[in-house]
């Protein structure tokens, strides 16, 4: 653990590229982050390997990607209108408004007076929209506060269009929305989020070794992506708590700097959506066993993660302060090479003619099999230590006797260790250290 302060996480953040605050020259827009250059492609590498650890590497498991808005009788079906609700207070002294059940006594976090709260108001989490151009009865909609529904609404459509046989699960990525009363702590919480969710079927009689089994697996891929164990741990819901569908609920979670919280949650959903949708429809969301022949509902296990949860725990991991050979602090994001928004960077020695032609050719021979970056500003020490802060594991420095020698040199972010190795080598050079 690097023990880095949120504030410090922020400003790297915004300084570097990571992560900026949304609609900022207009005064920003609370709890919204927009993902610059370097968030964006740390995003990109954290969904692409879930993706390829729960769906591609699998032969169990596809993939789909539903609408947003949806039927509202979804939700309806699912218990989100009846259901998905926070109780709210107002503060009458200072207009705040909070969470009745994060306050803690009767004094009021923002001005400090006690004992003018309203009534606790029940207020649904959903975003509320239109659906076509005129606001009448009818046209409402909702934006969808979980991935999740989304597959259970097409349960028959994948089972009938691939012929598969139980268990096997349906995975989506994509953004979800929850008009949360309290925010905060960067993006851990905030209305617009991305997750990754998997509804895996089974026969009842198996969901609760796969439920363990799906903790197991979720468990090991932070681990596989780098997270220190001792900042991950297990969080078994005792049964009184669980939600009303729920034969068992697991949260993984992660010490940010804040404390320990939730990363992903492991659910057993039992047959609850199924049944839900089907007597809401009318239509049959079953399944035939042949070999017993029968039709049962299938129960349900639920890995769900957050993206955005995941970008911060990754960052809070990787932060680390070292020392350089003269004994100076060197802040370096010690991201493993997949998930590091940049593999490799080429830095020339000079910005003239014919090292930069030279250099410009090496950058062209690695840029198609890896994320990279040129970058021929400032001084040599400079330049690693802005890769070091970016998590770059390997920098490609082209000098004046690359040019003779037709030979570069690769710095490792970790050991500053650095090695000659010729331009002929040097993908299989790269390829040997990153692993892939
Ligand atoms: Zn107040």
């Amino acid at each position: 653990m690097s023990d880095v302060s949120l504030d410090t996480l922020v400003s790297l953040c915004k300084q570097r590229g990571f992560v900026f605050p949304a609609s900022e020259i207009y005064g920003g827009f609370g709890s919204t982050y927009d993902y610059g250059p370097l968030g964006v492609e740390l995003k990109r590498n954290v969904k692409d390997l879930w993706w390829r650890s729960v769906v591609r590497e699998r032969s169990d498991v596809v993939g789909l990607d539903s609408a947003i808005i949806q039927s509202p009788n979804v939700w309806e079906a699912s218990g989100h209108v009846q259901n998905f609700h926070d109780p709210m207070v107002d503060c009458l002294e200072c207009k705040g408004r909070f969470r009745a059940d994060h306050l803690e006594g009767p004094t009021c976090p923002t001005c400090g007076v006690a004992g003018r709260f309203t009534e606790a108001r029940e207020f649904n989490l959903m975003f509320r929209t239109q659906v076509g151009p005129v606001a009448e009865a009818g046209s409402e909609a909702y934006l969808r506060p979980e991935t999740a529904q989304g597959i259970f609404i097409n349960f028959d459509h994948v089972l009938t269009s691939t012929r598969r046989r139980l268990p096997f699960g349906i995975a989506q990525q994509g953004k979800s929305f929850r008009n949360e009363i309290t925010l905060g702590n960067f993006i851990f919480r905030t209305r617009e989020f991305e997750q990754m969710e998997m509804e895996f079927f089974c026969a009842p009689a198996e969901s609760d070794e796969w439920y363990q089994r799906w903790i197991d697996l979720r468990e090991q891929w932070y681990v596989d992506l780098g997270i220190d164990p001792d900042n991950l741990r297990r969080d078994v819901h005792p049964s009184e708590k669980l939600s009303h569908y729920s034969a068992g609920t697991t949260d993984l979670q992660y010490r940010y700097p804040w404390g320990w919280d939730e990363l992903e949650g492991i659910a057993n959903r039992t047959d609850f959506d199924l049944t839900q949708h089907a007597a809401a429809s009318g239509k049959r969301l079953d399944y035939f066993d042949q070999e017993a022949n029968e039709h049962f509902v299938p129960h349900v296990i639920e890995p769900a993660a957050g993206v955005d949860r995941i970008m911060l725990a990754l960052l809070c991991d990787a932060y680390t302060v070292l020392q350089d050979e003269k004994g100076n602090d060197r802040t370096v994001l010690a991201f493993s090479p997949r998930v590091a928004p940049v593999t490799v960077a080429v830095l020339p020695i000079s910005r003239k003619e014919p090292v930069a032609e030279l250099s410009r050719k090496v950058w062209a021979g690695i840029r198609p099999h890896w994320a990279t970056q040129y970058d021929d500003t400032q001084s040599i020490g400079r330049r690693y230590r802005r890769q070091d802060e970016i998590g770059t594991p390997l920098c490609v420095t082209v000098d004046f006797d690359s040019l003779e020698d037709q030979a570069v040199t690769i710095r490792d972010r970790d050991t500053q260790e650095q090695v000659r190795v010729p331009i002929a080598n040097l993908e299989g050079a790269l390829r040997d250290r990153l692993g892939f």
